[in-house]
């Protein structure tokens, strides 16, 4: 059987971002350059005041005195000139007089009636922004590979890019399988149960940015199955939740070699979530997730998240972004797979305490709805006490804080 790292490591060779698109610049926020920004404009786009005070034709020393001749405020055009032994008021921002060598601040003086005194000595190039200092037109601002942040839009609106290359979102689809199962507004007849995956999955993967179209629940038979999974196989991921075990009824894996999908593995060492399937095919790539609730969500952070993000052009991998944590209560022992337990998280003095909160197995929902970390136990590992360090994933754009209980 496959580690956790081998499997990444299987997949990994099939991911690399998708094209670029060109989008209008706020639909961009969250995704990945796929072509370097470059700058519009001279900024600051000449020298400009960094302080409300005097601009200053020369230098001045203590209880220097000279007249006032005019103002200028940001906004104004730059071009002004200033003649030595002369002075003009100037606020931040405002562009400074041709001839000035500094800019006073108005706390350092006092003013008169049309002239102002000084009280310190004041130092040429002092409190003025030049122009260009920032970023000369033409220069790159941002890279290729550069996540949009809140920042970086707010960096394009200030160079006035309309519209920029980003790396196209992968569109995927998803498909439930069971004979038992039955949407979640349905009242389930005796033996059935109502699908949690579709609403764990719409909610995931909006939090990248992506829309998921759920295709449909299939029965556990080959004539119900094939048609959702043919056209699932349009999409650039297809998720499929169930019938990929040892049982009777785990049809998914055969009915997807039979639509032309090469497996690249169907068993990984990892618990909950053993019987992942993973498959490709020339436009894309197939997740069979294992039926139960537990493995549907540590299958999803553990492989499905990171390769979206690829696809994305974002970095990531198995694992990756984990945080060293320490144990505020015994963390269970594994066997022979990686195990990965739900448990809530809180931060103290920069430090972040892991609560586990062991499931009763793979079917325990309720405790893996409830966290907001995976805390990992590798395999063979003994259990660990309180106080130990132990390894966790967030679950949740953090702050996902809670309060500790014990
Ligand atoms: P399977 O992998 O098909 O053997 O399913 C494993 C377990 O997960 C079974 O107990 C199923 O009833 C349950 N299960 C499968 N699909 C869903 C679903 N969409 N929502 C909730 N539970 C499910
Ligand atoms: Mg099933």
């Amino acid at each position: 059987m496959l580690t956790a790292h081998e499997a990444w490591h299987r997949l990994e060779q099939h991911l690399s971002p998708l094209a670029g698109t060109r989008v209008p610049r706020r639909e961009a926020a969250g995704q990945v350059l796929a072509e370097a920004v470059f700058s519009t404009v001279d900024l600051p786009a000449c020298n400009v005041s960094a302080m409300d005070g005097y601009a200053v034709a020369g230098s001045v020393t203590p209880g220097d005195r000279l007249p006032v001749v005019g103002i200028v405020a940001a906004g104004d055009p730059p071009g002004q000139t200033l003649a030595a032994g002369q002075t003009v008021r100037i606020m931040t921002g405002a562009p400074v007089p041709i001839g000035a060598l500094t800019v006073v601040p108005v706390e350092n003086t006092d003013a008169g009636e049309d002239e102002v005194v000084f009280h310190d000595r004041s130092t040429d190039g002092a409190h003025i922004r030049r122009g260009g200092e920032i970023v000369r037109t033409g220069e790159r601002i941002l890279d290729a590979g550069m996540p949009v942040t809140p920042g970086g839009l707010s960096l394009l609106a200030s160079h006035g890019h309309a519209s920029v290359v980003v790396h196209r979102s992968p569109r995927v689809a998803f498909v439930s399988t069971g004979n038992e199962v039955v949407p979640p507004d349905r009242e389930p007849e005796p033996g059935q149960l109502r699908d949690s995956h579709t609403d764990f999955l719409l909610a995931a993967t909006s939090s990248l940015g992506l829309e998921l179209l759920p295709l449909g629940i299939a029965s556990d038979s080959p004539d119900s199955l094939r048609p959702l999974l043919e056209r699932g196989l349009d999409y650039d991921i297809l998720l499929v939740s169930g019938g990929v075990s040892m049982g009777e009824f785990d049809i998914v894996e055969d009915v997807l070699a039979g639509l032309g999908c090469a497996v690249l593995f169907d068993k990984v060492a990892v618990q909950p979530g053993k019987p992942l399937v993973a498959a490709r095919h020339p436009r894309g790539l197939v997740f069979g997730l294992p039926g139960n609730p537990a493995s549907v969500m540590v299958c999803y952070w553990l492989f499905v998240r990171p390769t979206l993000r690829r696809l994305m052009g974002h970095h990531d991998a198995f694992w990756h972004g984990a945080l060293n944590g320490t144990l505020v209560r015994p963390l269970p022992g594994s066997g022979t797979r990686d195990r990965f337990l739900p448990a809530n998280v809180g931060f103290a003095d920069g430090e972040i305490l892991v609560q586990p909160a062991p499931p009763k197995g793979s079917h325990d929902l309720m405790a893996y709805a409830r966290g907001s970390a995976l805390v990992r136990v590798p395999a063979s590992s003994r259990p660990a006490e309180t106080g130990s360090t132990c390894q966790i994933l967030p679950l949740a754009d953090w702050p996902a804080q809670v309060s500790l209980d014990g």
